[in-house]
């Protein structure tokens, strides 16, 4: 693999995919993105814990550093170099920081750029209580999501023109010979769903709430609303369980009206929610929910939210899944104001790299990354975001990671 200004390192091997599957070394070489604003302080914190893990379970990561976002920018004169692309798909699996990126003036962001690019079509979010972190919720115990959110569509594929461009007016003036009537001083963005886009996305969403035991999956939408892209969404999901699930998947009315309302073992109920009921029963009915899949927009709300609700952005991991490749990061964004400070904390990037190993197949890694951070957010050893609410013994972004090493090496 030829790059323009990157050298990948010497020692370390490649991670294969071959029969729908990884295969990786004992010392792979893995991307990553410090990013902007905090990247640079959460993602070496993280790397340090993630290479603890890793000798743990007898392995090494050969990091590779790559560019994105203002780093970039002044090494290549782009945001987003070429190379950056390439090395993530030569190396399957990268991890990332966050990046910035600017609102309004013709950029599109970045993140979304690598997803639509690389076609990692699910981004994955597991949202789930760590003891010790302040939560708005009585029983935030009661919150154990898996949220898959369509990556590559809707509002979010970038699809816009401003008021008064060529475009748009162009726009404007055919919807009104289809009888549409729309402002002329408007701008247009075009919200496209596909099956083939929904079908994979729950796909994915319902192989894995089997193989990891999971009771439910939950089609958010608002089809009442927008009937041909989010009511298609929920119809397209169905018939994914339907066509590709049959005898592990039951709907929720064949659950009441075939099997009273108990569910049989060894199946995982497939339901539907509209979106702006989704976010109240998030509240009042927590634990009845479990794998919810949805389209971008609707996923991009929901995952902020459910985020709040154990506790904040500081803690949410995420990553962006395609077929054989995935990129992790965390849920929260560069956080500008507080870039440099040794002040934030990065459970959630130590939280993706947990998830990413677990995506390479080192399960008992990731067990222990997610351990470690949860034995020292409960001794009372925390950021400024956590030590704002609840108290405890107040540590930079450094030195959380050093304890949560120091915390592994008992375990
Ligand atoms: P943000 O960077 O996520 O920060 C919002 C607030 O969340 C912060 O002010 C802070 O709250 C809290 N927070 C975020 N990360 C934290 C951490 N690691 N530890 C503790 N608290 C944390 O959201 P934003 O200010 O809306 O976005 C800034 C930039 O990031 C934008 O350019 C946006 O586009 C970009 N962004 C990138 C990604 C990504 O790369 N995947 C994702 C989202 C946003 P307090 O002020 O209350 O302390």
């Amino acid at each position: 693999m030829e790059f323009e200004k990157l050298k990948p390192p010497e020692e370390g091997s490649k991670i294969e995919y071959a029969d729908g599957r990884l295969i990786v070394p004992n010392n792979p070489i893995i991307p990553y993105i410090e990013g902007d604003g905090i990247g640079r302080d959460v993602v070496p914190a993280a790397l340090k814990v993630l290479d603890a893990a890793a000798e743990k379970i007898g392995k090494e990561i050969v990091w590779f550093k790559i560019y994105a976002g203002e780093e970039a920018y002044r090494l290549y004169g782009s945001y987003l170099p070429e190379d950056t692309l390439k090395a993530i798909k030569e190396y399957r699996v990268a991890i990332k920081g966050p990046l910035t990126t600017p609102v309004g003036g013709g950029y599109r962001s970045l993140n979304v750029t690598i997803r639509q690019t690389l076609d990692l079509y699910a981004c994955v979010r597991p949202v789930y209580y760590i003891e010790g972190v302040p939560s708005p919720l009585k029983n935030p115990e009661k919150v154990n999501l898996v949220i898959f959110r369509e990556n590559t569509e809707d509002v979010y594929a970038g699809i816009e023109w401003p008021r008064g461009s060529e475009e748009a007016e162009k726009l404007i003036e055919f919807l009104s010979t289809l009888g549409v009537s729309i402002r002329k001083d408007s701008g247009i963005g075009i919200k496209p769903i596909s099956e083939f886009a929904t079908k994979r996305l729950v796909r994915l969403a319902i192989q894995y709430a089997i193989d990891s035991g999971r009771k439910s999956v939950t089609l958010v939408h608002k089809g009442n609303i927008m009937k041909y892209t989010e009511g298609a969404f929920r119809d397209w999901g169905y018939e994914v369980a339907k066509e590709e699930f049959a005898d592990k998947t039951v709907t929720e009315d064949e659950l009441w009206n075939e099997y009273g309302g108990k569910q049989p073992e060894g199946t995982v109920v497939v339901k539907d929610r509209i979106a702006d009921n989704m976010f109240q029963q998030l509240l009042t009915r927590t634990d009845e929910y479990d794998v919810l899949a949805m389209p971008n927009l609707n996923g991009d709300y929901m995952s902020d939210f459910a985020a709040g609700l154990v506790g904040g952005l500081g803690v949410a991991p995420g990553s962006n899944i395609g077929d054989g490749m995935g990129v992790f990061e965390p849920v929260h964004g560069s956080a500008p104001k507080y870039a440099g400070q040794n002040k934030v904390n990065p459970t959630a990037e130590i939280l993706s790299g947990a998830l990413m190993f677990e995506y390479m197949g080192w399960k008992e890694g990731s067990e222990i990354i997610k351990k470690s951070v949860e034995m020292t957010i409960k001794s009372g050893t925390v950021t400024y975001d956590i030590h704002r609410h609840v108290g405890g013994k107040l540590v930079g972004t450094r030195e959380f990671a050093e304890a949560v090493v120091e915390n592994m090496h008992s375990l």
